[in-house]
């Protein structure tokens, strides 16, 4: 019966038709599980949520978009066989691939901190912009956000910033890169191809400006969270250190956007990342890091839900997904 109810209320919700065949193979497999409250999650955004050290992490699904032609966004410097064939290696289609969206809320018991903001209103047509939803079904209000941090401006990131025109999250302050706003205000960017971002920054950012905390490299969100520079993706693009009573986790960010393309090689060019040799020596210097220091990381592109660990594999890196390091 759940089953059928989620399949109306999913129709009439206009979710594209691409999404509803796998979305509905999802319910079935939820189904067949058992498991009832992931099932509601076709309806109601996925969220998961885990405790490190004293601070609670919820990450939400803002949603997911299925794009064509995987190689032409990963590996655009390699021959298209050669990324079809690490595809099917790994037991994924070729032809198209699925990109997830992760915003993820810190609960420090005195802050709660948003990381990125999924897409907003502009997404919902699309199935995305579900991180208001998903906020409340976790159990938070959007007054409750403290903070919104951001770790670059990209569309998926700052989308959700404003809602009707007025800010999204009414009692939060803002914390952005300097570099990273600066490059996206600036009037330069006009008839360029950031002229995209540009506008949308000044949209969804600038209205902010009075209440952000610009910061950059080594410079703390709030007692236990650092940022580190990590450019490439973006002029300004920021990775999160936290940590909470001895515990670690790094929020990545798009340093890494498909666990088995970008991860198995940190070289190979994405059509993302605006300065691609910068991306690649970012990419290899963070997940060295985390690599070497055996910490968990959050990906806003990994597959849901985000959260896992990388070890040193060939040339670049295995994705080894969280399952239930957080729970004992
Ligand atoms: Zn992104």
């Amino acid at each position: 019966m759940a089953m059928g109810m989620n399949r109306r209320t999913f129709v009439a919700a206009g979710v594209g038709l691409l999404a509803a065949p796998m979305i509905l193979r999802e319910t079935a497999a939820m189904a067949a599980t058992g498991d009832n409250t992931k099932m509601d999650a076709t309806t109601q955004p996925e969220f998961t949520q885990f405790k490190l050290g004293s601070y609670k992490f919820t990450v939400i699904r803002d949603g997911k978009s299925v794009v064509e032609k995987p190689n032409e966004t990963f590996g655009t410097n390699q021959p298209a066989e050669t990324v079809q064939a690490l595809l099917a290696q790994n037991f994924l289609p070729t032809d198209k691939f699925v990109n997830s969206y992760a915003p993820f809320v810190i609960d420090t018991g005195s802050e709660v901190i948003l990381v990125d903001t999924g897409f907003g209103e502009n997404g919902r047509a699309k199935g995305t912009g579900q991180l208001a939803a998903g906020l409340k079904a976790a159990g938070y209000s959007a007054d409750d956000i403290t903070i919104v941090a951001l770790t670059h401006l990209h569309g998926d990131h700052i989308g959700g910033l404003m809602e009707g025109g007025k800010p999204a999250f009414a009692k939060a302050r803002y914390v952005a890169g300097k570099t990273e706003y600066d490059f996206w205000t600036d009037k330069a960017r006009e008839g360029t191809p950031a002229e995209g971002g540009h506008k949308a920054v000044l949209a969804n950012v600038a209205p902010l400006a009075e209440k952000i905390t610009f910061i950059g490299e080594g410079d703390a969100v709030v007692s236990g969270m650092t940022a580190m520079l990590a450019p490439g993706h973006t002029p300004g693009h920021m990775i999160f250190n936290i940590e909470s009573d001895g515990k670690r986790l790094i929020a990545t960010g798009d340093t890494a956007n498909h666990y088995i393309l970008s991860l198995q090689n940190p070289t190979w060019e994405v059509r993302f990342d605006m300065d691609k040799a910068q991306a690649a020596a970012t990419r290899k210097k963070v997940f060295d890091m985390i690599a070497s220091d055996k910490v968990p990381f959050i990906g806003y592109h990994m597959p849901f839900p985000a959260v896992g660990f990388a070890e040193v594999y060939e040339s670049g890196y295995r994705f080894v997904p969280k399952t239930y390091q957080f729970d004992l």
